[in-house]
């Protein structure tokens, strides 16, 4: 049995066999045509462009269908490369000018593309290399008058590749395989997006699946985890079907629970609400019992676009949203772009230290035009139902404040449009950095609400970089001096009556959450599918409890010892809500 490792995107655990895509670029033989054919051939290749837009259309219309608005815009994005002249221009050059099939234009031109791609340093490009492939691929099959789509039945498989195009993706989903998983790609490429729109159990950056497995292989994918097994023993198959049912049991539980009141045994309120990339997803939050979003990240409106969205792309999202939730709690968090967000883009000189660098509110005031174009979206979806604005990465006062001042100016400008924005929204910022954890007293006098972002202040706190597997293990949330800083952030918060609340992965965490509830935090927002069991976890305990773990787990010196107290603690008061997996 061989196990390898990968980064999870979609979560899910799944046994099946392999089936290995064969993902390298198609590369066609190079054809010479008279020079007689030429212009038959640039007409060829311009009748496959036509059909490719047509194709790719029709593949965002149905994808809208299966996935919703933001993941299927990974469509329009293709459509906006088949439309760009740099990309396609030197396929007719070369038609033109080396006398040469269309099909060999488009694999040479297209594949010297996704070459340059998979090798930029910038991770944001890099994942770009699959949308070429995918889009080569779409016009060579046209040329050749292939139809798309007729892979056969997949039902139950595992679908294995270097790195799977986001149509493959949609192709596999559609035929019935149960999971992907592949050597290449990040956790924000659009393959990964897709995967996770379709909750297609999914693995990514799994380096060396497609020299250890081949087709036919049985599989044990964990996608919780991120953990690929190849061949497993009897033993670990009836350990993996065991978990597989006891997972089913326990999301059927969640299942019930989602109707029922997030409220502790003694009776206190705990919001509990979603993180979100996209505005679908809200469905999806209050399906599970989620009653609101307490993190909207934006930026992943850049990541589905070629070009910068317009503020009416924004609005329309930002109304969406406001739509989707009828009046319940939205927090929309300013683009936080830069560092693990799509880095260095189109930037001439990257940046050597990008977590330390121009990202987030930083990137927004070098780029005031693009920062006052999201403003007047997010303010204008503002008459529409109540939200919040929140600022990711504030350092230091001056930051908060020339924030808030832009909001202020962006509202004058659309007051003398004629565009009045009667009620400003509340404007809070995130405590993600540990300067905005130690001045949380000073904030509290003018932030109207915070949000304490734990992925960001555990690699800031710690100094570990949150995307360093090297360093992975020293990355712990339940760091005495992490604890620290949150148990400062919820007094000052407690002590100006600013509403306060997580948004961390942490916070998605049962066992973590009683800590945040114990130290003070009635609001807790993570992913999605972490929410009933949060409801389970908040129901089983009350107040008291939570306080004297808290307080226990502060006297202690290191975050093992935290981390397996609280585990410790949370399994002995309530075992039945605080594990699906009670055998990790
Ligand atoms: C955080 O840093 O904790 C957070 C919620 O923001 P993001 O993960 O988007 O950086
Ligand atoms: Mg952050």
């Amino acid at each position: 049995m061989a196990t390898l490792h990968g980064i999870a995107v979609s979560k899910g655990v799944v046994i099946g066999r392999a089936i290995v895509f064969d993902a390298g670029s198609r590369r066609m033989p190079r054809r010479t045509l008279p020079a007689d054919r030429i212009d038959d051939e640039l007409a060829r290749f311009e009748a496959a462009s036509v059909e490719a837009v047509d194709s790719l259309k029709r593949a965002h219309e149905t994808a809208r269908e299966e996935m919703g608005d933001e993941a299927a815009r990974v469509f329009l994005f293709h459509l906006g490369m088949l439309q760009d002249k740099e990309l396609v221009a030197p396929v007719r050059k070369m038609i033109r000018n080396q006398q040469v099939s269309a099909e060999y234009a488009v694999s040479e031109i297209f594949g010297q593309w996704e070459r340059r791609f998979a090798a930029s340093s910038d991770s944001m490009f890099q994942t770009k290399a699959d949308d070429v492939r995918d889009l080569a691929d779409r016009l060579v099959s046209t040329l050749l008058g292939e139809t798309q789509g007729t892979i056969g039945d997949l039902t139950g498989m595992v679908v294995v590749g270097r790195d799977l195009t986001p149509s493959q993706t949609i192709e596999a989903a559609r035929a019935g395989a149960a999971a992907i998983v592949t050597s290449l790609g990040g956790p924000t490429s659009h393959t990964a997006i897709v995967a996770k729109a379709l909750h297609l159990p999914a693995i990514v950056g799994c380096s060396g699946v497609t020299r250890t497995v081949q087709s036919g292989d049985q599989l044990i994918v964990d996608a919780d985890k991120g953990t690929l097994l190849v061949d497993p023993d009897e033993e670990t198959l009836a350990e993996y079907a065991h978990i597989i049912e006891q997972r089913e049991t326990y999301h059927l539980t969640l299942d019930e629970i989602a109707g029922l009141e997030a409220q502790t045994s003694d009776g206190v309120s705990i919001g509990l609400h979603g993180n979100i990339e996209f505005p679908d997803e809200i469905s999806d939050v209050l399906r599970i019992g989620g009653s609101g979003v307490g993190l909207y990240r934006t930026e992943f409106l850049y990541l589905t676009s070629r070009t910068e969205p317009t503020e009416e792309e924004q609005y329309t999202a930002y109304a969406r949203c406001v739509e989707l939730l009828d009046g319940g709690p939205l927090t929309i968090r300013t683009l936080d772009l830069g560092a693990d967000k799509y880095t260095q883009s189109r930037e001439e000189i990257p940046e050597r230290n990008p977590f330390l660098g121009c990202r987030s509110i930083r990137l927004s005031f070098h780029r005031i035009a693009s920062f006052k174009t999201q403003l007047r979206a997010i303010l204008r979806a503002s008459r529409l139902g109540p939200l919040r604005i929140m600022f990711p990465l504030i350092t230091s006062i001056e930051e908060f404040r020339r924030a808030r001042l832009i909001v202020h100016d962006v509202m004058e400008d659309l007051a003398e449009e004629g565009q009045p924005i009667t009620q400003t929204p509340p404007i809070g910022m995130m405590i993600e950095v540990p300067s905005a954890a130690l001045l949380s007293e000073q904030f509290a006098r003018e932030a109207d609400f915070f949000s304490i972002g734990t992925n960001d202040l555990v690699q800031y706190t710690l100094a570990v970089d949150r995307t360093n597997e090297r360093v992975a293990h020293l990355y712990q949330p339940t760091h005495p001096a992490v604890l620290q800083l949150i148990r400062q952030v919820v007094a000052a918060a407690q002590n100006h009556k600013v509403p306060v609340s997580c948004c961390g992965e942490s916070a998605g965490d049962p066992e973590f959450a009683l800590l945040l509830i114990g130290l003070g935090v009635r609001t807790l927002s993570a992913t999605p599918d972490s929410i009933p069991a949060l409801k389970r976890a908040v129901r089983s305990v009350d107040i008291r409890t939570c306080e004297r773990i808290a307080d226990k787990a502060l006297t202690l010196d290191s975050a093992p010892e935290i981390a397996t107290f609280i585990r410790d603690r949370a399994r002995k008061i309530a075992p039945e809500a605080f594990d699906g997996r009670s055998d990790e």
